[in-house]
């Protein structure tokens, strides 16, 4: 069976999903294709930056997330493992409305993306659907050939966009040369049920030790904790006692709040990886979201970087179905406005990974050195709250910043908010 569309669109995740409904949006032809067989229903990361409530405000999704759903969180204490406060940061330095982060309970947010997506577009999302090559016209991407339920099926299109993961197929039928790093630590998540009700991020960071705990509605608690790669076996055969133990001793007065975690399936773990792509563009054809470039989730930013690429490629269809161009110096535009950020973001997050993630005592020492600073330097920690909240495309530190940071040099600007700050409003 052979079908016809403008742009067909691999993957319905936090970036497919967004696409497909800014395109509905822009009344352009496109289908989505999801290999799973309906909505997901797992545990992920629910937090959504300034950005990303600003991307699902622009699609008119944002006041639709139910509010027994949602948490705004404005407060974040990173603290070290053991208890002592470092540095807090609050999100009501932002510029509003978007000043605070929403926790929301487990893919709220994606499923009313979806629905908004079938009700503006009918049929345009099709699950069960999984591509298993590109259709080529010379060197021109043409389309997609694909399996639904088992049942071979060719889509023709204009443009095809490869929304599908880090480990995308779509990369890899394109023959685009990717680097794909995998992090020796990933996390387990988890979803507890808190009688205390926290009101305020805790993060806590210590030798080898990451635990981030996120308030979210109706008294539960979002909780993440670094462990080495491909040792959640390990973990759950030790025990859930044994866990809850070990999240005590790093903050024993978190004890009630661990307690919420009494099943292994409150839990699942995240891998961490990094994609780094020569290109995100080829004739008839571009990647966005994880396939282009996975980064380290310290960003706090995967999804909204998803979503922002999305925004940004259904932009520039309509002019590329006016022109009949969807070549790949066409599309690159759209690569153009998106480099900056997700570069400077996946350059932050590994930076870090390694002061974070170490057990170096140096790395360490010099990490809560910064922490501290950045407690006393409103100027540095909007720098980092803005590039967290994904407000801005620069890095947060220049190299003075850095040395400001350690605390080697003394910053005379320390009480003032930057001058960028009111034009990150957006
Ligand atoms: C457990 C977990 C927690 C996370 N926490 C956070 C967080 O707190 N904040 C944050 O910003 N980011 C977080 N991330 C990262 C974030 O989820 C991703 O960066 C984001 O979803 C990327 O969107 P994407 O559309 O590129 O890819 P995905 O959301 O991964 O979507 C890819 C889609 O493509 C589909 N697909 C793959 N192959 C095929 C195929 N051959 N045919 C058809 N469909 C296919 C998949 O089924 C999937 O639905 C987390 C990720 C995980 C796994």
């Amino acid at each position: 069976m052979t079908e016809q569309t403008d742009v067909v669109i691999v993957g319905a995740g936090g970036g497919g999903a967004v696409l497909g409904l800014a395109l509905a949006k822009k009344g352009i032809r496109a289908l989505v294709l999801e290999q799973a067989s309906g909505p997901p229903g797992g545990l992920r990361g629910e937090i959504l930056q300034p950005n990303g409530q600003q991307i699902l405000n622009r699609l008119g999704v944002l006041s639709r997330l139910p509010a027994e759903a949602i948490k705004p969180v404005q407060l974040f204490h990173f603290c070290r493992a053991g208890g002592t406060r470092l540095c807090t940061v609050d999100y009501a330095m932002l510029p509003p409305p978007y000043n605070r982060a929403i926790v929301t309970l487990p893919n709220v947010a994606h499923h009313i993306i979806l629905q908004a997506l079938e009700s503006h577009a009918p049929r345009s999302l099709r699950y069960g659907v999984r591509f298993k090559g590109l259709l080529r016209d010379g060197r021109r991407v043409v389309g997609v050939a694909a399996e639904c339920r088992g049942k071979p099926l060719t889509i023709s299109a204009k443009l095809v966009v490869g929304a599908d993961g880090a480990f995308s197929k779509v990369r890899e039928a394109l023959a685009i040369p990717a680097q794909l790093h995998r992090y020796r630590e990933g996390y387990l998540i988890a979803m507890l049920d808190d009688t205390d009700g926290l009101d305020e991020g805790r993060y806590f960071v210590g030798r080898r030790t990451i635990l981030g705990l996120f308030p979210a509605t109706g008294r539960k608690t979002y909780l993440f904790y670094m462990i080495p790669a491909g040792t959640m076996e390990r973990v759950k055969d030790g025990g859930l006692l044994a866990l809850r133990e070990q999240w005590c001793t790093i903050d024993p007065s978190l004890e009630k709040t661990f307690h919420g975690l009494t099943d292994w399936s409150q839990t699942a773990y995240m891998p961490a990886a990094r994609v780094k792509t020569a290109t995100w563009v080829a004739d008839g054809a571009a990647l966005i979201g994880d396939a282009a470039h996975a980064m380290n989730p310290h960003a706090s930013q995967g999804r909204m970087q998803a979503m922002a690429d999305a925004m940004s490629l259904a932009e520039i269809v309509p002019t590329c179905l006016e022109r009949g161009d969807w070549s790949a110096a066409a599309l690159a535009q759209f690569e153009r406005s998106r480099r900056p950020q997700v570069t400077m973001l996946q350059r932050l997050a590994d930076e870090q990974v390694l002061f974070w993630n170490s057990g170096n005592p140096l790395l360490a020492y010099l990490r809560d050195r910064v922490f501290k600073t950045l407690d006393r330097n409103q100027r540095l920690r909007y720098r980092v709250l803005a590039a967290t909240a994904g407000l801005r495309d620069t890095p947060p530190f220049s190299l003075l910043d850095r040395l400001m940071a350690v605390g080697l040099l003394p910053d005379p600007r320390a009480d003032r908010m930057p001058p960028d700050a009111s034009a990150q409003a957006g």
